[in-house]
């Protein structure tokens, strides 16, 4: 038993930590502690790649739950309201690339990544299931496998770790799993997450493969960006903040482009004094029309927020 080999495994999971949903720290090797790779003579990666343009690794519009706990930049993802329907969730590739691993980790469980190109790869664990082999091409929105509760450091809790990882020591790729890892803060849909510890976003929305350039553009040109709210009632349309009455927006989830200060709008012990200029669902005309952010479901007095919680733009 006290072989040279079982001394540094014993080393080796000593310095590996991967923390759960619990915030517990557990031990873990990770792929790289598991089998170091060998250190080539290429030296340093020469990429200095951007990292690729993620959305969320869910269906577009579901909304989920990351937290950092004790492991940032790593993230662990439930979904929301409760959590509920996190087990058996489809899991859907964040961006498009080739599939780098797809195996079973004694502590991990199921384990995907996808290398992304330019020395970027995102790495999931604790999979229910796995759809893809190593070697498959994925595109954005495409199916890799769906979210479980495998591997002992899932902690028996139903959710996903997710890694975003950066091969920085040029070897082709990118360790996960433990801190000291070659793995950085990921951003979704343009949104940093994961820069500290004990950090949690709650309703983070997905925009993976909605169609359009929702979420995507900068606000500028001929698709200027739109953000994500749901409506709580049906939100009469005006042609300015306060002005002529011309149409509708639907109740449910819909997008608007920015915001603006106006008239307050208040409803009993509700007011709001944003307005939103989006597009009707109903109305003449209907395009860039104004609704009072009173009528957004999720946020209270005076806030302008879109459903991930972020600051609508000034228009
Ligand atoms: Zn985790």
């Amino acid at each position: 038993m006290t072989t040279d080999r079982s001394r540094r495994m014993r080393l080796l999971l000593s310095m590996a930590g991967l923390t759960v949903l619990a915030a517990t720290t557990f031990q873990t090797t990770g792929a790289s502690a598991a089998s170091p790779p060998a250190l080539g003579s290429a030296g340093k990666s020469t990429s200095g790649a951007a990292a690729p343009s993620l959305q969320l690794p869910f269906p577009c519009n579901q909304q989920w739950r990351l937290d950092s706990w004790a492991h940032a930049p790593a993230l662990d993802m439930v979904k929301e309201p409760n959590q509920s329907g996190t087990e058996g969730a489809a899991l859907v590739a964040p961006a498009a690339g080739t599939v780098s691993q797809s195996y079973w980790h004694n502590n991990a469980g199921n384990v995907i990544q996808i290398n992304h190109g330019g020395g970027w790869f995102t790495t999931y664990l604790h999979l229910q299931s796995r759809a893809v082999g190593v070697g498959a091409g994925v595109q954005q929105g495409t199916v890799i496998g769906k979210v479980g509760r495998t591997g002992p450091t899932s902690n028996n809790h139903p959710h996903l770790h997710f890694e975003l990882g950066y091969d920085s020591n040029g070897d082709g790729q990118a360790s996960w799993g433990f801190s000291g890892a070659e793995r950085v803060k990921a951003a979704f849909n343009g949104v940093t997450y994961g820069s500290g510890n004990n950090q949690t976003f709650r309703n983070v929305t997905s925009r993976n493969k909605c169609g359009g350039n929702d979420g995507g553009g900068t606000g500028s040109g001929p698709n200027p960006r739109k953000y994500m709210v749901d409506i709580h009632s049906a939100a009469p349309g005006h042609s300015s903040p306060g002005g002529t009455r011309t149409g509708t927006l639907n109740k449910g989830t819909g997008y608007v482009y920015c915001r603006t200060r106006g008239p307050k709008v208040q409803v009993g012990a509700d007011y709001n004094h944003w307005w939103l200029k989006t597009d009707l669902d109903s109305g003449n005309p209907w395009r860039n029309q104004w609704v009072s952010a009173y009528y957004l479901s999720r946020w209270g007095n005076d806030q302008a927020k879109d459903n991930s919680g972020n600051d609508i733009r000034d228009c």
